[in-house]
């Protein structure tokens, strides 16, 4: 691989398509949005917006990188690799995001879910940088997990589903039937931002020091501790919509504690962070998914 190389790198997600081109070592040269439509509108936006910035440069991308909103096909050996498989978005079922991007282009794709994209850019360039196993909860309209265990992530043959998970209920949160189409009080059900709204409200709007924040962080230090429990990983980022109330870290850290009790000589406030790449950790994981296929 030259030291100069150059991927075409997309987090392609419901309301934007993220993309920019980024250098071997993180370097975002440049970035830029193209809102999500129809599929064949957004994806000849994106491929002409590549050719574009590219000859202005002078550079030439020698793969692209995409970090997908799901559910898609993530294994390479599939025909419909790197295509959307589910309805979840009106008129994307089977939208071929990888191929349609990569033909336009006419450089190879490597494509994965938008958490395991997150997760490996944090391992490289964030928050767990140099670990082996570490975790990426992104907690949204829904949730989701990337894992990664000694050094390999897994999504062979698929990724995980963590957010339809079951967990204790808060005491004081008996009666709502959660919000999860499919199982209603599962994890995503009772602690998504979707489920957090349906019952407080706006997140935005709710003080902090309402007790909806200590009911969520209970639900997510649950889902940390399962995850722990199981993997003994060295870290747990958490992001997505609802974290951007960043009070609620350390109210899941201290959950944490008070679950785990002492039995294992781990603490919430070194295990469980924030993600350091924000906004461009979908890109990045894109690029990093494309250089790891590379290499
Ligand atoms: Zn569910």
């Amino acid at each position: 691989m030259e030291s100069d190389t150059i991927i075409a790198a997309v987090d392609a997600g419901g309301t934007s398509f993220k993309c920019a081109l980024v250098r071997r070592d993180g370097d975002l040269v440049a970035t830029w949005r193209i809102p999500t439509t129809t599929p064949e509108e957004t994806l000849t936006a994106c491929a002409s917006a590549f050719r574009r910035e590219s000859e202005a440069r002078g550079l030439h991308p020698v793969a692209l990188g995409i970090a997908s909103f799901g559910p898609v096909d993530i294994d390479p050996t599939s025909t419909s690799y790197g295509t959307i498989t589910g309805t979840a978005k009106p008129g994307w079922h089977g939208a071929p995001i990888g191929p349609a991007l990569s033909e336009a282009l006419q450089i190879p794709f490597h494509l994965d879910t938008d958490v395991n994209a997150a997760l490996i850019a944090e391992m490289r360039w964030g928050n767990a940088q140099g670990l082996k196993s570490a975790a990426y909860m992104t907690v949204g309209t829904g949730i989701g997990v990337g894992l990664s265990l000694d050094g390999s992530l897994v999504r062979h043959p698929s990724h995980p589903e963590f957010g339809h998970i079951r967990v204790a209920r808060h005491l004081t949160d008996q009666d709502f039937p959660g919000t999860c189409a499919l199982h209603g009080d599962c994890l995503e059900g009772l602690a998504s931002a979707q489920a957090f709204e349906a019952r407080w409200g706006d997140p935005a709007q709710v003080p902090n020091d309402h007790p909806a924040w200590d009911v969520e962080a209970y639900y997510l230090a649950q889902a940390c501790t399962n995850i722990y429990l199981l993997t003994r990983l060295e870290r747990i980022i958490i992001g997505g919509g609802l974290l951007q109330a960043k009070h609620l870290y350390a109210k899941i850290q201290k959950q944490f504690d008070l679950l785990m009790g002492d039995y294992l000589p781990v603490k919430g406030a070194d295990l469980i962070t924030a993600p350091k790449l924000g906004e461009h950790a979908g890109v990045l994981g894109g690029a990093v998914t494309a250089l790891k296929a590379l290499s």
